[in-house]
């Protein structure tokens, strides 16, 4: 930490685990390290929890569930209502916390608490909204009533690129359900779900509904969670990989399930786009949070005639872009979360190299302290490349060319993922087809930014099931049920 300020803010957050409205050491007395990536050097130790911290927990989720789920709709919503506030008043803390742990730039900070403070918003609406049907049997004689109730205790586990709006965007609809819940937040960035839970407290919500348990090892702490037949729901936002693990362990209790997973974006640009917005709204879906986003634009296809330039423009704004400290208000791209992360970036650029691709800026990481690395741009990619393939997870622009709408739709959903796709042209009718072609659960049309608290995000295919946000965020925490009533 170089200020006073940096130091004041990581002091003001509780270090403990958070359980039944109590924040406390972890059960072993044990700690683990948060660090800054922008210096490689530790910012606070964090209680680690344990097996016995993650029961514990459970235990007050359970306790708190029957009478969480009888207060009123109107009395959940202002809760929440009431945490919006609180995270928007003290948004410039926050976001310094956040750059700390996290390395985006204060200005991406800043945009993250605000679109995590919105889901609050939206959900503290939601919540008075909940409602079921009424009906007369086709065949008369009977009644049709449904409705909807809380799904019960649920686990909640977050990774590490959006700490504060991965946490709000489960935990409000949770709240605006009737929900219990015990969230394990990433081990690289504990601290923004931390203040979150005293900010949840202050806004007045009861003992045991969240509970907060940091860990250095997650199925330590998760493992026995859902194997407790008292958990209803696990939602999930991370790998692929571990999501499938982790619908695996669930299983044989066949536990309410929703995933946020990995994405593998397309990008695409046809002729008659407006290129400066399409090169604008390249830069915002590649560069938001460093490229460390699972909607993060992974493969850009630019039709053959505007290719050149289309290239040449990214390259050119993506080399002017101010690499450096999230926490400098100068910074346009700050640090990748860990050298591992780096290192992954580093070898599919090298490998996208060694297969023929040419480099139009950046390539590699600057020298000094930090896990930077260069905004990138590469054309000529092969085939084989693998970050045609892998989410890249950092600041690089693979482009390819195609002559087709076809071709294009092809290659766009020509991957396991399917999670979203950017799309810029100005002919409405190819725009609707290929929306509708494209194998995703959002398309961004002349737009880089799908993410709003009123829409439903979410994926299909390797990307996921369930929608967290819109309309249908609610859902995921409602179980639906039906009475049929005799009436002669
Ligand atoms: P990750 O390794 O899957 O971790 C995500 C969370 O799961 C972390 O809290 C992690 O804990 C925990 N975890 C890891 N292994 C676990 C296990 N065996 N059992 C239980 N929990 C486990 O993912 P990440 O690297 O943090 O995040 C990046 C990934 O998230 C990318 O693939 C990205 O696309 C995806 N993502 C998806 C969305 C979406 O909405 N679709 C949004 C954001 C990110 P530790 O921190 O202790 O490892």
């Amino acid at each position: 930490m170089t200020s006073d300020r940096e130091r004041a803010v990581v002091e003001s957050v509780p270090r403990g685990v958070y359980i039944d409205g109590k924040w406390r050491e972890a059960s072993g007395g044990g700690t683990f390290p948060v660090e800054d990536p922008s210096t490689g050097q530790t910012l606070c130790d964090v209680a680690d929890a344990t097996a016995g911290d993650a029961k514990t927990a459970l235990d007050a989720a359970c306790a708190a569930q029957d009478s969480w789920a009888r207060t009123p709709p109107r009395e959940r919503g202002e809760i929440l209502r009431r945490a919006f506030g609180l995270l928007m008043e003290r948004s410039e803390d926050l976001a310094l916390l956040m750059t700390l742990e996290m390395g985006k730039s204060l200005t991406e900070s800043r945009g993250e608490i605000a679109y995590a403070a919105e889901f609050f918003r939206w959900f503290s609406e939601e919540a008075v909204r909940i409602s079921g049907r009424y009906s007369a049997a086709p065949s008369g004689g009977s009644r049709l009533l449904t409705m909807k109730q809380p799904v019960g205790p649920c686990l909640l586990i977050t990774p590490w690129n959006f700490p504060m709006a991965m946490g709000t965007r489960k935990i409000g609809p949770a709240v605006a359900a009737g929900c219990t819940m015990v969230m394990k937040p990433a081990q690289l960035t504990p601290l923004s779900m931390l203040a979150l839970a005293q900010i949840m407290e202050e806004a007045g919500l009861p003992a045991g509904v969240l509970n907060v348990i940091p860990s250095s090892s997650a199925s330590r702490v998760t493992s026995p969670l859902i194997d407790d037949s008292r958990l209803r729901k696990l939602s999930f936002t991370g790998s692929t990989e571990v999501g499938k693990a982790l619908m695996e362990q669930a299983a044989p209790h066949l536990l309410r399930l929703s995933m946020e997973l990995g994405g593998n974006a397309p990008f695409l640009v046809f002729a008659d786009a407006d290129i400066d917005a399409a090169v604008s709204g390249a830069i915002v879906a590649k560069l938001r949070n460093m490229g460390e986003s699972c909607v993060a634009a992974n493969r850009f296809y630019v039709e053959e005639p505007v290719a050149g330039e289309f290239t040449t423009r990214l390259a050119e704004k993506m080399g002017a872009l101010r690499v450096g400290r999230g926490t400098e208000e100068s910074t346009d791209v700050g640090p990748l979360i860990s050298e591992d992360q780096r290192g992954k970036v580093a070898d599919l650029v090298d490998d996208a190299v060694s297969r023929g691709a040419k480099v139009h800026t950046g390539g590699r990481a600057p020298e000094g302290a930090g896990y930077f690395y260069q905004p990138t741009v590469l054309s000529g990619i092969s085939d084989g490349a693998r970050l045609l393939r892998e989410e890249i997870f950092g600041p690089v622009a693979p482009v390819r060319t195609f002559t087709s709408e076809e071709q294009a739709v092809a290659e766009a959903n020509g991957t396991e993922y399917g999670l979203v796709a950017y799309v810029y042209t100005r002919d409405l009718a190819r725009a609707l087809r290929v929306t509708e072609a494209l194998e995703c659960g959002m398309v961004g049309l002349n737009r880089g930014l799908v993410s709003n608290p009123a829409g439903p995000f979410g994926g299909v295919k390797q990307s996921g099931f369930g929608r967290e946000g819109g309309a249908e965020g609610i859902d995921e925490y409602l179980s639906l049920k039906y009475a049929a009533i005799e009436l002669p």
